[in-house]
């Protein structure tokens, strides 16, 4: 009977164990791109980072663990700080395609810091630093958001309005799965494409079926592309 009892506890404490590890986890991503013309014509404008203005094509924001509740965790580990030595091998890249655009200009170390302190850490068990920041820039070229819209006729700066609805059918026709889309306002206040969130897996290797949507700014029904075309020379590394 004791030794029935003892196996029984010992078998209750894996079991609590697991589930204390578990809610540790998360469930699956959102990778989420930003459209620099969206972020920079705002009120709030943008500034370009020191690097110089990046290319018109849409750049990574992030890549944030999440619950299938829609609840997500952040900020999990205080001890681990964002290290640019272990990603100095991606650090051109990084500079192209996950610029920062917030003032004052930067040269994106506080913000890919910033990334890594409050969602990067929360995905750790899967991905150390350098693998977070790989997969991040291998899902950026996988999901090549700019020409698979461009394939479906949706163009920056070509003056159009488009429907959230073909927006969202052109991602999931080129892309392979729905996304998410969120507008901001533009200073005449138009509704504007700038975000786009697609689900990945927990390796950050597949796109997926998003298990909740993220709440956020909607999209009116009529949505602006603006441009981020070539900038003026007096423009360049400036607030604008
Ligand atoms: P999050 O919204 O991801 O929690 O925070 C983003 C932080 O990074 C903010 O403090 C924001 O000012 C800063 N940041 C720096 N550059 C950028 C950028 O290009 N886009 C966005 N969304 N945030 C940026
Ligand atoms: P906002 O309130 O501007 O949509 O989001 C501010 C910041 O909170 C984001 O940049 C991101 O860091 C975090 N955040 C907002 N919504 C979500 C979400 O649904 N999932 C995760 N993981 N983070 C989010």
């Amino acid at each position: 009977m004791k030794t029935n009892c003892s196996i029984l506890f010992k078998l209750l404490l894996i079991q609590c164990l697991a589930i204390l590890c578990v809610s540790q986890d998360f469930d699956f991503f959102y990778f989420v791109q930003q459209w620099p013309g969206s972020y920079c014509d705002t009120k709030q404008s943008c500034c370009y980072p020191k690097t110089g203005k990046p290319a018109e094509d849409f750049s990574i924001h992030g890549l944030w663990p999440n619950y299938n509740d829609g609840s997500y965790p952040q900020n999990c580990d205080p001890d681990s700080t964002f290290d640019r030595s272990e990603v100095s091998d991606l650090i051109r890249t990084m500079e192209e395609d996950w610029p920062t655009l917030a003032c004052p200009s930067g040269d994106g170390l506080k913000f890919w810091g910033h990334e890594w302190n409050k969602h990067g850490t929360c995905s750790e068990s899967m991905l150390d630093q350098h693998a977070y920041f790989q997969k991040a820039l291998d899902l950026k070229k996988k999901a090549n958001l700019l020409q698979v819209l461009k394939s479906a006729g949706i163009r920056p700066g070509d003056g159009k309005f488009y429907s959230l609805a073909s927006i969202k059918e052109a991602i999931e026709e080129g892309v392979g799965n729905s996304a998410y889309v969120q507008c901001n306002v533009d200073p005449s206040g138009n509704s504007q494409l700038y975000q786009v969130y697609l689900c990945v897996d927990t390796s950050a290797s597949n796109f997926i079926k998003c298990p909740v949507l993220p709440r956020g700014r909607l999209c009116g029904s009529k949505i602006e592309f603006p441009s981020f075309g070539p900038s003026r020379s007096h423009e360049e590394h400036g607030e604008l």
